[in-house]
């Protein structure tokens, strides 16, 4: 199966992708991550992507647009499936994804739009941690680490995100609303868009998910 989440930061698609992940055997693919990464190892693409990603910009498409078809058309762990986090995020994006699926004929099967409203979308990201070893995420309240700023996972330390702060998380959802939107009207237009109730935890949004998929499989949608 071949999914992209969509929904505001902060909507929960890193931790939704993570219980995926497990249920469905799928391969998370996050841009967002990528590009982290990218400027952890101090790569061309890494330092041309940080000035954005510091002030909560998009970078540009043609850049992530790069990562992503190598990912799709190189990696061999992506052919039984993923899920695409973060990517796409404009049109041109969306556009750009659907014509290199298109040349390997893999189309995507859904897109996930994780609807969260401002409230919730600011508790979360306010007190996300993310450890700096293996990426995984917690928040100080709705998901505490066992021991403090330890992650359970590999003991790595736990960091606040340099964009999780007030300010840049109000251009992110600025630039959300102004560039993202619309792709959400792309897939609609599809006839791929399955919306989702995120401001409830991702547990309940997974139920409500694999029950929407075993109807779907019934009917032989997919
Ligand atoms: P969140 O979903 O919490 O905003 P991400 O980790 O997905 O965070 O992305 C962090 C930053 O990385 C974004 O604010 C943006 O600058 C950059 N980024 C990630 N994915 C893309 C993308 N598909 N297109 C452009 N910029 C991206
Ligand atoms: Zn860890």
């Amino acid at each position: 199966m071949r999914l992209v989440l969509l929904g505001p930061p902060g909507a929960g698609k890193g931790t939704l992708a993570a219980l995926l992940k497990e249920s469905l055997n799928l391969v998370h693919i996050s841009t967002g991550d990528m590009l982290r990464e990218e400027m952890k190892n101090g790569t061309d693409i890494g330092r041309q992507a940080k000035g954005f990603i510091d002030k909560g910009e998009l970078v540009p498409d043609d850049l992530v647009i790069r990562l992503i078809e190598q990912k799709l058309i190189g990696d061999k762990q992506v052919r039984h499936g993923y899920m695409l986090d973060g990517f796409p995020r404009t049109r041109k994006q969306a556009e750009d994804l659907d014509r290199i699926l298109g040349q390997i004929h893999q189309p995507l099967d859904y897109a996930l739009y994780m609807e969260a409203t401002l409230p919730v979308i600011i508790q979360r990201l306010g007190g996300r941690r993310v450890c700096r070893g293996c990426g995984a995420v917690f928040h100080v309240h709705n998901k505490p680490s066992r021991k403090k700023n330890m992650c359970d996972v590999c003991g790595g330390e736990l960091y606040q995100r340099a964009d999780d702060n007030e300010a840049t998380i109000r251009t992110r959802m600025d630039v959300y609303l102004k560039n993202t939107r619309p792709v959400i009207e792309y897939y609609k237009a599809q006839g791929k868009l399955e919306k989702l109730d995120a401001d409830k935890d991702s547990e309940e949004v997974q139920g409500v998910l694999m029950q929407t998929f075993n109807e779907d499989r019934k009917l032989n949608k997919h």
